[in-house]
């Protein structure tokens, strides 16, 4: 297995304190720190600036839990692009030393690292999860969210489904500006109880 060196400084997008806008903490005061890179290449994608490294700046790992930890937020967000293109192992235990509670948000296709409380996974079908015996986030993901633009996406979401646990809490979110999305969402959740619907409501609320 590769193993990725620690790091002291992560090439950042931006960090800001606001809601959670989606996911099971929808709603939850939390602290952003949104890392750079990501090379699963989602056609739909919201954040495409984040995706070349490259084009944003390399920042110190202690100034990012200073700025968090000022925030006094309930709970950290590691996000990208796809967070765990780096190592995250040096970042988590830093914020867990300043007492910060840790999500993570990602597409699982690289190796999962470092420590977090609460892991939501979002599996792309254009870059899958890894699913070996030594990376398989999907034991360990605490909520899966899967968005939803097109019948074959309810397809994934229920491969995907098989894969986690039966505590994992079950997302279908509607890809933003598909309606067909919205509708495929609601008729599934229906049928399938297991399933909630996930909103992007900071979009709604018009707040990062
Ligand atoms: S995994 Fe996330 S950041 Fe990467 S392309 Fe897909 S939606 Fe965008």
């Amino acid at each position: 297995m590769l193993v990725k060196p620690r790091v002291a400084t992560l090439p950042v997008v931006e960090t800001f304190h606001s809601v959670q806008g989606e996911g099971f903490w929808s709603g939850t005061n939390a602290f952003f720190i949104r890392l750079a890179g990501c090379d699963v290449g989602c056609p739909w994608c919201d954040t495409k600036h984040s995706w070349p490294m490259a084009h944003h700046p390399k920042r110190e790992i202690s100034e990012l839990v200073f700025e968090a930890a000022a925030k006094r937020p309930f709970m950290v967000v590691i996000t990208g692009g796809e967070p765990l293109i780096h190592n995250l192992t040096t970042l988590t235990s830093e914020l867990r030393k300043a007492n910060l509670r840790i999500h993570l948000e990602t597409s699982g296709s690289h190796p999962l690292s470092g420590e977090f409380d609460w892991i939501s996974l979002s599996p792309k079908i254009f870059k899958p999860p890894l699913d070996t015996p030594k990376n398989n986030i999907y034991r360990q993901a605490d909520e899966l969210k899967v968005v939803i633009s097109e019948p074959r996406d309810l397809v994934w979401a229920e491969n995907q489904s098989q894969k986690v646990s039966a505590q994992t809490v079950r997302l279908l979110q509607p890809q933003w500006t598909s309606k067909l999305g919205q509708q495929l969402v609601c008729k599934h959740v229906l049928a399938h109880p297991e399933w909630r619907v996930g909103l992007q409501t900071h979009k709604y609320l018009r707040v990062r």
